[in-house]
């Protein structure tokens, strides 16, 4: 590979990298990679603006047709579960008089929850479908984050957004911009040390896990690189793990998704904590859940 074929690391702009994926959920020619210095996971070459939008439009579809919901209601409805999730995972640092925003608010299902619980929702969402749903349920949707006033929120949320963000750190400097000093950022993405990955090695999960829809994937350390150099030092990264014992047993087996719950009838609810609490205490979990706090710049 000739220098300017090669990436450089966008966290530490590192040029040695080991590859993680060559193939992906979908044909596309792109390579993951393992930043050998620091080790964050990228896909490369990025995508283009044009490559995204295109993206979006049919990851978006996937969704819709593999839940059979036509929807934004639908959708909304089959997020239930979701959003309680959600909800126990921020509801620590909810206060009642919170502005909250959240980015990629889709139909709504999370800020619905939390509505009747804070100062005020709003929402981010480009979706027009899925903008028109939130209003009509009584949620605000702003344009841009960029258009959004310094200083105007409490909490932001971003669950599942910053894996898709070709630019990190832009996003984080907005999110900075827009929360008062006291606020937190709060954020969810996928954990590239997720134990299916990472420690059994199952091929067919490797090809599904990488999608070209994702540019960065984060561990606990990559992603707390990335908020102290986007000047957010105060930080907490927690693990927490969304899929069960079932599951992973169904990907060894079959090598495919859907296997949630499938062993229920043998699988008690203590193995299946402590199957989670162990994956969690060792941060081989699926998902990183962090809360920024913003401090006066
Ligand atoms: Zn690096």
């Amino acid at each position: 590979m000739s220098t300017d074929e090669t990436p450089r690391c966008y966290l530490c702009g590192g040029i040695d990298h080991e590859v993680v994926a060559r193939e992906f959920r979908y044909p596309i020619e792109k390579t993951g990679y393992r930043c050998s210095t620091c080790s964050l996971v990228f896909i490369h070459p990025p995508m283009s603006p044009e490559e995204e939008r295109k993206f979006y439009e049919e990851e978006y579809g996937i969704i819709y047709s593999q839940e059979k919901n036509t929807t934004p209601a639908d959708l909304f409805e089959a997020r239930q579960e979701d959003a309680g999730m959600y909800q126990d995972w921020v509801s620590p640092w909810l206060q009642p008089t919170d502005d909250c925003v959240e980015i990629g608010c889709a139909s709504g299902y999370f800020l619905a929850v939390i509505k009747d619980r804070v100062g005020s929702v709003a929402g981010l969402e480009t979706h027009l479908e899925l903008r028109q749903y939130c209003e009509q349920i009584g949620i605000p949707i702003h344009d841009r984050l960029e258009e959004m006033p310094e200083a105007s929120v409490d909490r932001l949320f971003a669950f599942f957004v910053l894996e898709h963000l070709g630019e990190p750190m832009e996003f984080l400097a907005q999110a900075r911009r827009v929360c008062r000093p006291g606020g937190s950022i709060m954020i969810v993405v996928p954990n590239v040390d997720d134990v299916l990955l990472s420690t059994y090695n199952i091929p067919k999960f490797n090809n599904f896990y990488f999608t070209p829809a994702h540019q960065f994937y984060y561990s606990k350390d990559t992603l707390g690189r990335l908020f102290k150099k986007a000047g957010l030092p105060k930080y907490e990264i927690l693990p927490k793990q969304r899929y069960d014992l079932s599951n992973h047993m169904h990907w060894m087996m079959a090598g495919r998704p859907g296997g949630m719950g499938k062993y229920d009838d043998i699988f008690g609810d203590r193995l299946k904590r402590a199957y989670a609490d162990d994956l969690v205490a060792r941060f081989l979990c699926d998902t990183l859940f962090a809360v920024v706090t913003v401090k006066a710049s």
